[in-house]
């Protein structure tokens, strides 16, 4: 028999967006978190540069919004973008309330204002920050106060395996009711059950080889919400930070944009430059155009990485400027004042996700997704830098106003259908597992990354599909582990970003591809919707459920 907790919410992630979620409705109801690592791993703690919100009065919502507009390529929903813009403020100050500790300047007149820094697509200096590790700021704080808070209870180490839903007889319509999670301590799988469910898992960049992204990011909320019945949108929009550090010890680590705004030059294997022939802007091109001259370079050339050189400036200077990169670097036998560091660009942030509604609703009644899992037609079809958090902050706010006044104060426990793993045996073959991830990870990168032809993601989508059958056969006869829960999502967000490439007959923003390489003169977002399921979990889901009043 497995075990079965309740709750009114379950939120399942504990990032910038879950977070905050549970801090705003833990006044009026009994909130759990889970995590599927340590709370604090996931994409928030390692966010550097830091938020988006209008604070210099020579600024405007107006020139937020045109500017997140022209980032997106034409596809930028308007009224998702002005909604953030203008609650921007408000939820920065909330964070300020919470005690996020931003960087403060005193102005010439001796007054003391939040320091602001400008980036890449803004027109205004418009960014708070804690330093270059404001992520690491706003998740310690935000995770001190939910861990003090009386009706907030953490899981961690604890898989969302898959959502339980209920058909409602009267409308045909789906409505949640929890989750199957895994305890990854006592290896059992237990239930759920939940007046409303969140989703608030992060992004999918982990499906390609290089990511900048943690372990977390395996995209199991949107496949979880896809298995389920979810539309998801524009998952073809990945964006790719052009310079992650290549090293087989180094894990994801970047190397900030500032390197090459101090002169840092690109080269070859052969120490040729090669950015000069792409963009007359050559290193300082935008983010995306210098990710797919390294790509390109990379593909043509059949090698492994690139190079980052920065070595002909003084090497005080480097030391003074680059303190953290010249540790890093050093402590892996690298020194950068000398010699070039090898360099690959690195999937960062999937702008598109599981469709919501400007309260953060999906699809299914009581089942809602907030975060860079979710798409809100903010990013289109390329991300504004520091707007995600933004994001994460101003939706998850959003989904607090609306679970608060639709949740039900009297409401009944409901008693969850059993996981049944009576037929399946543990894992003989764990090989079969570390080979498909191998293997999706490197088709993914090598057939749909950043510049992409109908034939490679043809051949992707035939590799996806062999895969899909072979992890499912797996899944429903092993025991679960968190390397087959990942795959299993994994390949699912795969297809999903398939299928939505290839729907995509043209290039736009982040996605491009030779075989369409203009614009279309109409925007649309490209809208996947779900067949019926067909998860081990729902076919528990047509049991009954059994009202039960605690
Ligand atoms: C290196 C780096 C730098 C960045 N810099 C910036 C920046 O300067 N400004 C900016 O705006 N954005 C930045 N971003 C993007 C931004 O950090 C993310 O978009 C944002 O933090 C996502 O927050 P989130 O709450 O949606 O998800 P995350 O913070 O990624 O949290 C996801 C949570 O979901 C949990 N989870 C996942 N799957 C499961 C499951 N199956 N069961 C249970 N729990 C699960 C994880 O354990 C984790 O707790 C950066 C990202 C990276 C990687």
């Amino acid at each position: 028999m497995n075990q079965q907790n309740n709750c009114d919410v379950l939120i399942i992630g504990s990032g910038a967006a879950g977070l905050t979620l549970a801090l705003h409705l833990a006044k009026n109801a009994d909130v759990v978190i889970l995590s599927k690592g340590p709370l604090n791993e996931g994409s928030t703690y390692y966010a550097q540069g830091g938020i988006a919100a209008v604070f210099d009065e020579n600024d405007s919502i107006e020139s937020h919004m045109s500017d997140t507009i022209i980032a997106g390529a034409g596809l930028c929903d308007e009224s998702a973008v002005q909604y953030t813009a203008e609650n921007a403020k408000a939820c920065l100050e909330w964070l300020i309330e919470q005690g996020v500790d931003f960087d403060k300047d005193e102005n010439s007149q001796g007054e003391i204002k939040y320091h602001l820094t400008r980036e890449g697509g803004h027109s205004h200096r418009r960014i708070l920050h804690a330093a270059d590790a404001t992520g690491k700021a706003i998740q310690t704080t935000l995770a001190q106060r939910v861990k003090q808070h009386s009706r907030i209870r953490v899981f961690e180490r604890y898989n969302a395996i898959d959502l339980i839903c209920e058909e409602k007889s009267k409308n045909n319509n789906k409505q949640c009711v929890g989750a199957y999670i895994w305890n990854r301590s006592s290896e059992k799988v237990e239930s759920i059950y939940a007046q409303k469910t969140i989703l608030a898992t992060g992004g999918a960049s982990k499906v390609y080889q290089y990511t900048s992204n943690p372990d977390v990011a395996s995209g199991d909320g949107i496949a979880m919400a896809w298995r389920a019945g979810c539309r998801v949108a524009n998952m073809e929009f990945n964006q790719f930070h052009p310079t992650c550090l290549f090293h087989p010890d180094a894990g994801t680590f970047l190397l900030t944009e500032a390197l090459r705004g101090e002169g840092a030059k690109l080269r070859r294997p052969d120490g040729s430059r090669f950015m000069p022939a792409f963009d007359k802007r050559a290193e300082l091109a935008p983010r995306d155009i210098v990710a797919r001259a390294i790509d390109f370079e990379m593909k043509r050339l059949g090698v492994d990485c690139m190079y980052l050189d920065i070595s002909h400036k003084p090497s005080d200077f480097i030391k003074q400027h680059f303190p953290t990169i010249y540790k890093r670097t050093k402590d892996l036998g690298i020194d950068i004042t000398k010699q070039p560091m090898p360099i690959v660009p690195a999937a960062h942030y999937t702008c598109g996700g599981v469709m919501i509604d400007q309260h953060g609703r999906t699809d299914i009644h009581q089942l809602y997704a907030i975060g860079e899992m979710s798409y809100t037609g903010l990013h289109g079809a390329n991300r504004l830098a520091s707007n995600s958090l933004l994001e994460c902050l101003v939706y998850a706010r959003a989904a607090a106003l609306e679970i608060s006044e639709s949740l039900e104060q009297n409401n009944c426990f409901k008693k969850l259908p059993r996981w049944d793993d009576s037929r399946v045996i543990d894992s003989d073959e764990e090989v079969v597992i570390q080979h498909n991830w191998h293997e999706l990870r490197l088709f993914m990168w090598d057939f749909v990354g950043i510049v992409r032809t109908t034939k490679r993601l043809e051949r992707a989508l035939h590799r996806v599909e062999l895969l899909q059958q072979e992890i499912q056969d797996y899944y429903q006869n092993f025991k679960v582990s968190n390397n087959l829960l990942e795959l299993r999502n994994l390949v699912q967000v795969a297809e999903l970003i398939i299928r939505c490439a290839l729907e995509r007959k043209e290039s736009r923003g982040l996605h491009y591809t030779l075989d369409f390489p203009e614009t279309l003169a109409e925007a649309k977002p490209t809208i996947l919707v779900a067949k019926k399921n067909t998860t081990r979990s729902s076919l528990s889901n047509a049991v009954d459920l059994i009202e039960k009043a605690l």
